[in-house]
């Protein structure tokens, strides 16, 4: 079976909606999206000639609350990939109960070919183009892949030059404009929590795991500093040009230390040199797929050899993958779980820009652990509960609050 990303989310919210008997009125107004916007984004390169993007906004429900999700910039990004990560923030948002919908934008465009000119006149090009449909209380964007708290600094200055002070309609800023601490590290701290929070369940501590970690953005070097603090064996990372490895441990400040901000790791030297599709099946405790989507499928999950896979990412298995593991017996923290410390840390964010109360980091990390302890626990007893998988459970949760929601609201 080969579906497209967004067939295979809907394939996951499907087995729930099978599980909770909804309606079919309702199955229907969740399996696509309330709104899908795909926009010409014109800039003036520094060549002087006029060069177009595609820009994408899609919508998916806000029966909960406002839109919420991430922008990323990537060469490969389509509408249908931009779909598929809208739906998945519904639910995620759903199950850690924030009063967020669902959504996701996304340009066809690689950073490292456009100069940092280029990159701004981009993101407020693009940021122009969806301003009638974003706003604090409408849709609020965030970073994601190659977009940072910079690129979310151009998008509040371009949308607040037509509609004012407006710093609620993005999260993920730098502090200085609204930002708040510990949000940055938020999706990694939240990924080591609910890691930390599945291996009690199953009668071990985080402590002294090996792990092996695919991605060293802004989720994987987070998850491999903090999980190592808290006594992680960090065996392997890496990136988009390759990984490192060292059996007995990486020596992870060093190694954060030498591949800072635009190096890759094929630059460092720290370890052995291991390809993606190696790290994938190196022998560990804990597989923390945090790159990009589809990264494990049904050629090499059979390769994966970790009793515990975390999906740092969005989507890192498909659901060809999902089954071999399950059938394999792998425990997979799928995720919306997994990684929703960013949506959760932006929550807090966006509360603090509307009150105008700035939150101390450690408030801000307390209530991010809460937080994700309660969804755990939710997605925890419903696995035993009802005897389903943890992916299963998670989406019966979140897709359970958004049916509600819709049910309550009524339609027009
Ligand atoms: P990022 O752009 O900061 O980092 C992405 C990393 O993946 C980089 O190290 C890159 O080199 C690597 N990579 C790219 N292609 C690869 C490949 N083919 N093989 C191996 N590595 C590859 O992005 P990020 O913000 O860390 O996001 C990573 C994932 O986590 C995405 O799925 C994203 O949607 C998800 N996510 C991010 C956040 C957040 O707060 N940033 C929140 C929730 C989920």
């Amino acid at each position: 079976m080969s579906s497209s990303f967004s067939e295979s989310v809907n394939h996951y919210v499907d087995q729930a909606a099978d599980l909770l008997d909804l309606e079919e009125y309702v199955r229907v107004l969740l399996a696509e999206p309330y709104r899908q916007i795909d926009v010409q984004v014109p800039i003036h390169a520094d060549d002087g000639s006029v060069h177009t993007f595609r820009g994408y906004r899609v919508q998916h429900n806000g029966a909960r609350g406002p839109f919420k999700g991430g922008l990323r910039f990537h060469p490969d990004t389509d509408l249908d990939e931009v779909r598929a990560l809208a739906s998945l923030m519904t639910w995620k948002s759903a199950l850690l109960d924030l009063p967020f919908g669902g959504a996701k934008g996304g340009m066809t465009l690689d950073p490292a070919s456009l100069s940092l000119r280029e990159l701004e006149a981009a993101t407020r090009s693009f940021t122009h183009a969806i301003s009638g449909i974003i706003g604090p209380n409408a849709d609020i964007l965030a970073p994601d892949v190659n977009t940072d708290a910079r690129v979310m600094a151009w998008v509040m200055d371009a949308y607040s030059s037509q509609a004012g002070w407006s710093p609620a309609v993005v999260t993920g800023k730098p502090l200085d404009l609204g930002g708040v601490p510990g949000r940055v590290e938020a999706t990694g701290r939240g990924v080591v929590a609910v890691t930390a929070s599945t291996l009690a369940a199953l009668g071990r501590e985080l402590s002294g795991q090996r792990l092996v970690i695919q991605g060293f953005g802004n989720v994987g070097r987070h998850v491999a500093q903090l999980a190592a603090e808290q006594g992680a064996v960090i065996v392997a990372v890496s990136d988009v040009s390759g990984g490192r490895y060292v059996p007995g441990g990486l020596d992870v400040p060093g190694l954060l230390a030498e591949a800072g901000p635009g190096v890759l790791l094929k630059e460092v030297s720290t370890g052995d040199a291991v390809t993606n599709e190696e790290l994938l099946a190196l022998e560990c405790d804990v597989l923390i797929p945090a790159a990009l989507e589809n990264a494990v499928d049904g050629t090499n999950a059979s390769a994966v050899r970790a009793p515990v896979v975390v999906e740092g990412a969005n989507h890192p298995l498909t659901p060809e993958a999902d089954a071999v593991l399950r059938d394999g017996g792998v425990t997979v923290v799928p995720d919306i779980l997994a990684n929703a410390g960013g949506v959760t840390g932006s929550y807090f964010e966006w509360t603090s820009n509307l009150t105008a109360f700035r939150w101390s980091e450690e408030r801000f990390n307390d209530e991010l652990l809460a937080f994700l302890g309660r969804a755990f626990r939710s997605v925890w007893e419903l696995h035993l509960e009802r005897d389903v998988d943890l992916r299963t459970a998670a989406y019966m949760v979140g897709v359970a609050r958004v049916a509600e929601a819709v049910r309550l609201r009524g339609l027009a």
